[in-house]
Parts: C-alpha cells; structure tokens; sequence
C-alpha cells in the first residue's frame, strides 16, 4: 500500500488516484491533511477566489409514492389523507415568488406517484415553459425510468419527450448509494444503479446536463463509497455531463431507518476524498440543508467550491426534521465570512449578470 505522502504528492502532479488509493485516504487521512490536499486542488481548477450559488426553490409535485424506500421521511402512500399533487394555483404561486426573489430555476422533483400518467408531466413543464421565463432542474432519474414503464416509451424516447415540453437540465436525486447489495436493503422496489446511471448516459447523450449526488452516512461501507464515486467518474469520463458533484448525509429522524446520523467530521472527510478523485468533475456542492452554515462554512475548505441553492423552499430534508434555512442575504454574508466572493450563478454554472 502506497504511504499517505506519496498520494498526496501524486495529486499534487495532477495524477489519477486509484480506487484502492482513495479508500486509504478515506479510512486514513489526516483530517487536516485531506482538506489541505482538497482544497490545493479545489484551487487548481477555479483559482478565482469566489464560491458560487443559485437562488432557486424546490418544488414537490407531489409526495405520493409507491416506492417506499426505508430512508424517506416525505412519502405518502396512495390513498393517505396527507398525499397531495400540487394545484396551478400553488405551482403559480411558488414560481412567481421565486422569480420576485430573483431565482433563475425550479427543483422540480415528486414522488413516483401511481395515478399519474405521462402527459401529466409532459403538461406540467409545458404550463412552466409557456407561463414563466425560469430554468426546469427537474425529475431525477428514478422518476424518469417510472415515465419511462408509465408510457411504454424507451428512456431516450421518454427523455426527447421531456426535452421538448421543457426539461432543461436534471438532478442527481435518487442516486443514493450506486452499489445494488445497498439499494436493495434501503429502496428494493426502486431502481437499481446501473438503471440510475444509465438514465444519466441518456441524457448526456442529448445533450441535458445532469448532477451527481450521492447520500451516505446509512448503511454502506467505505468501500461502497469509493465504488459509488468511481461509477460516477468513469460514467464522466465517457460523457462529460456532469455538471457537479453534491455528496450528503442521511437524515434518519422520521424515517424507518435506525442508525446514528453522520458527523460534520465524516461529511468532511468524504467531501473532500469526492474533490480528489472526481478529477474531472468541475464543481463540488457543500450541502448546508442537511450540515448547517457553520459545516457548510468549512466544507470551502475541504474542496468545495459552490454552496448549491438558497432553496427558498425545501421539503424532502425538511420532512426528517431538518430545516436549515438560508436566504440569500444570508449565503451571501456567509461566503463573505469565509473569504470568498459571493457570486449567484445559473445551473449551468454561468455567473449571473449584475450579480
Ligand atoms: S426517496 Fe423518492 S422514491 Fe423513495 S420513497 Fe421517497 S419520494 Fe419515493
């Protein structure tokens, strides 16, 4: 086994660390010394001294789901008096605030909702698209693979389908750990990892871009940490579409899942490994919904570049009993306090004018 020094100097030289390599330094690295190494190279590739964010808001179509995975504390099943599917006048609603708030995109993602077929989505990003002049990140990968058995469609016909109605990039939701033996513990009935990377091959294929998540801090072992990021970087490297990384942390009030929730150290650790072997991944999200400002503070120092969105307004995270809220004023004070420049940016990571 290669010592600590000599991957690290490796990484200095602009080398690929291995699997076997990024394991050591998960299980081994000096805190310390991983965030130094991370955010060297964090520097490398945006040497300005800025950290980006985006003023958006999630939007739940609805929270009816026949999926049922052990770890979500937003579902409801079919028929429960507390399942809804959103009405236009939420939908207006929701995105003309966003809009007053200068956002430039919605989250658009739901639960795989039994009773809905698929001109429904089709006529909800068309209603989107003709009313408001706002950016569609919407339906993760699980969502469009449940479209895709809905409407007897393939994945890249169902995909060309969304495009057209107004999809415009999607996020990397669902992806949860990318490693089957996992999945079938945590969400048995929903799809497996070579389904969810599949879903994201297509769309690169069209040219949508995509992100990457990943959520840890369950039932996975290190081992299916580095595998989960290897799959992403080697689907990277045939696509390129991924436009960034965005590792978090279970949440597991609420949910049906009993274990010990991750600590700040933990996430830190695995963000900063996710900087070093996702070398050709451009951006690395801090996930301040489920760490808080003060971790999220950090994570600019472990390899992270980018402070994801303002979430004007989140439920997912929110239904486990955790609601960090940041408004914008607020992000924008917390880059600041960090030393950086504070700079909103789109979903393609474009920086917003007059910003
Ligand atoms: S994580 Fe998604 S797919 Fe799983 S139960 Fe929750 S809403 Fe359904």
């Amino acid at each position: 086994m290669k010592s600590l020094e000599t991957l690290y100097s490796k990484i200095k030289n602009g080398e690929r660390i291995n699997s076997e390599e990024a394991l050591n330094l998960l299980t081994h690295g000096e805190l310390l010394d991983l965030a130094d190494a991370a955010n060297q190279m964090r520097k490398k590739l945006h040497p300005e001294p800025m950290v980006t964010y985006v003023v958006d808001r999630n939007i739940n179509y609805t929270n009816i789901c026949s999926s049922g995975c052990l770890f979500c504390a937003f579902y409801r099943d079919s028929g429960n008096p507390k399942g809804y599917v959103i009405s236009e006048e939420s939908l207006k609603q929701k995105i003309e605030e966003t809009l007053s708030l200068g956002g430039t995109q919605i989250l658009l993602q739901g639960g795989l909702h039994p009773g809905l077929d698929f001109d429904y989505y089709l006529g909800l990003l068309s209603y989107i698209k003709s009313n408001f002049p706002i950016h569609i990140h919407g339906f993760s990968p699980p969502e469009i693979l449940f479209m895709a058995e809905q409407s007897g469609l393939s994945v890249t016909d169902t995909l060309k389908k969304l495009i057209e109605a107004g999809l415009g990039s999607i996020p990397g939701g669902g992806a949860e750990i990318l490693v089957d033996e996992v999945r079938m513990q945590l969400s048995p009935k929903k799809y497996r990892s070579e389904q969810w990377l599949d879903v994201m091959r297509k769309a690169h294929q069209l040219n949508l871009r995509t992100t990457a998540t990943m959520m840890f801090g369950h039932i996975e072992t290190k081992e299916q940490i580095i595998q989960h990021l290897m799959k992403i970087r080697d689907l990277q490297d045939e696509t390129g579409g991924f436009t960034a990384f965005i590792p978090w942390t279970f949440q597991p009030d609420h949910t049906r899942l009993n274990v010990k929730k991750a600590t700040a150290v933990e996430y830190l650790r695995v963000l900063s490994v996710s900087r070093l072997f996702l070398d050709n991944i451009d951006n690395i999200q801090a996930s301040w919904v489920t760490q808080g400002d003060k971790i999220a503070q950090a994570s600019l120092f472990f390899g992270a570049n980018d402070l994801g969105s303002t979430m004007i307004e989140e439920n997912v995270v929110a239904a486990a009993g955790v609601s960090f809220r940041l408004p914008k004023e607020e992000m924008i004070r917390l880059i600041e306090n960090a030393g950086y420049q504070p700079r909103q940016r789109d979903c393609f990571y474009n920086l917003v004018e007059g910003e």
